[in-house]
């Protein structure tokens, strides 16, 4: 399949990783918008939120059960940080594999 964060999953493409499992991968954001910025994605192939079924959203819950474990290792537990989905065109989405943004380091802006 002709997708980037497949590509990085099953190495083809190399990526910083910070965090792996059998579901979930995750990696440095190539352009951090935060001074710490990692990408989150589930194994599986799902494009974008408006693919979330009831037969696939086990793997939105495999990424926010692996959240609490990334962040520690990141040593933002405590002074915390935020997670962004975008879907979408008005949301700025640019790789149609779903990913969840960890962003942390500083304190952040307003939500929107
Ligand atoms: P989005 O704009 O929500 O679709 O997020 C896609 C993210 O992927 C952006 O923040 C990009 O900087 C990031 N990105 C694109 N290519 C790579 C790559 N090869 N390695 C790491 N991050 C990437
Ligand atoms: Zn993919």
């Amino acid at each position: 399949m002709d997708c980037l964060f497949c590509k990085i999953i099953n190495g083809e493409i190399p990526s910083d990783k910070v965090y792996e499992n059998d579901k979930v991968y995750a990696f440095r954001d190539i352009a951090p918008q935060a001074p710490i910025h990692v990408v989150i994605v589930p194994k599986t192939h799902i494009a974008s939120a408006n693919d979330i079924t009831a037969d696939n959203s086990s793997a939105v819950a495999d990424i926010y059960e692996a959240i609490p474990e990334i962040a520690k290792s990141l040593g933002i537990s405590e002074s915390g940080y935020r997670i962004v989905n975008n879907c979408g065109k008005d949301a700025g989405q640019t790789v149609f594999h779903i990913h969840f943004h960890l962003l942390g380091g500083e304190t952040g802006g307003k939500m929107y």
